[in-house]
């Protein structure tokens, strides 16, 4: 029903010199010149349409806790600035998510802030993300700068800005998992050497635009199959077979979702491990508990006022084998099959 409303969308190129912030992080020059030069993009896939949507529900929705937290919140939805962040041979511009303002201080708590922020400034540029709860698991280790590095470098460019420059040297970085609400904030100070980069790079893609030439930079890895301008890069036979079956198994690179797909199955092993892991700390607790409690003689212990102590048990059931060979009418009576469906992970290759 719904479902049938969302289409694909045929994305028509804009041709301009003036980029967007939002995109210039991209570290494929070959992507960057086909930008440029206003290739015209594969279709969007109507779901990363309606997901690329909901994204902005989440920035709304942050915006909105933000303020009803008491946060003296600025320039956000309709009411964004538009900033310039480099101006010369190379010109960025964008719309920067908000600005926080007189930022209470028994609310300056964060969960990772690089070496150099500090709670010294009225404003911070507020930036907002919503990953998948695969992604949004790495940013406690490896931050920003590792999970989004476009995002990374919109933020630098943004802080950057001929209108934040002089306001704003920090920025405190929402990052909200789509699929739990869970919340991880982050603090960032500005770092010259970002936008320097990043300038220099659009500076090569320009040159070769200018020669209406695309970088020979070529991806080897899953954008190849997913990127909106792969079929510009490379010849078809050169480029997975995107048909998918509708019945047996589907093959996770030929899908748009393929790099969640694969964040999923790192999940699922670190969980895996943690599993086993737990399950050897809490049998080495209980046999530790249990010589100690002997040692003593005692029934128990409390241990910071939790109760331990050996718990006797028997346990009752049916020896069904027995049961199947001295009584199998009661057997077959009694024996039930139900269905049941849910999804097993094989344990290696193939499997
Ligand atoms: S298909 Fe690969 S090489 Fe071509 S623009 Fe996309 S990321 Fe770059």
């Amino acid at each position: 029903m719904l479902r049938e409303t969302i289409k694909d969308e045929v994305v028509d190129p804009v041709i301009t010199d003036i980029w967007r912030a939002s995109e210039v992080g991209e570290l494929c020059e070959a992507y960057l010149c086909h930008v440029r030069l206003g290739n015209q993009p594969a279709k969007m896939p109507g779901r990363i349409r309606h997901l690329l949507d909901d994204g902005g529900l989440h920035e709304k929705d942050i915006v909105n806790r933000l303020k009803q937290g008491g946060f003296d919140t600025l320039y956000t939805g309709d009411d964004q600035l538009y900033v310039h962040c480099v101006d010369g041979d190379v010109r960025i511009n964008g719309h920067p998510d908000g600005l926080l303002r007189n930022i209470p201080e028994d609310l300056r708590r964060l969960d990772w802030a690089d070496e150099r922020f500090s709670w010294d400034s009225v404003y911070y540029l507020l930036e907002i993300t919503a990953p998948n709860t695969f992604a949004y698991q790495r940013y406690s280790q490896e931050h920003l700068r590792g999970v989004n590095w476009r995002k990374f470098v919109q933020t630098h460019l943004y802080l950057g800005s001929e209108e934040l420059r002089d306001k704003a040297h920090c920025a405190v970085v929402v990052v909200k998992n789509k699929m739990t609400s869970a919340l991880y904030e982050e603090g960032l100070t500005y770092d010259k050497s970002i936008v320097d980069t990043t300038v220099e790079k659009l500076k090569r893609v320009e040159e070769l635009v200018a020669r209406n030439e695309v970088s020979s930079m070529r991806c080897s890895d899953w954008h190849k199959d997913n990127c909106k301008f792969r079929h510009l890069c490379f010849a078809e036979n050169e480029v997975e077979d995107r048909t998918l079956p509708t019945h047996g198994f589907l093959d996770a690179d030929k899908l748009l979702e393929a790099q969640q797909l694969r964040e999923a199955l790192d999940a699922y092993v670190q969980g895996k491990e943690y599993e086993s892991l737990a399950k050897e700390l809490n049998e080495e607790s209980r046999r530790y508990f249990g010589e100690i409690i002997d040692q003593y003689d005692a029934e128990g212990i409390f241990v910071n006022q939790r109760k331990v102590k050996w718990t006797n048990s028997s346990w009752s059931g049916i020896d069904t084998e027995t049961l199947k060979l001295k009584y199998p009418d009661i057997y077959e009576e009694v024996h039930i099959v139900k269905p049941t469906h849910f999804i097993s992970v094989g344990r290696g290759k193939g499997d």
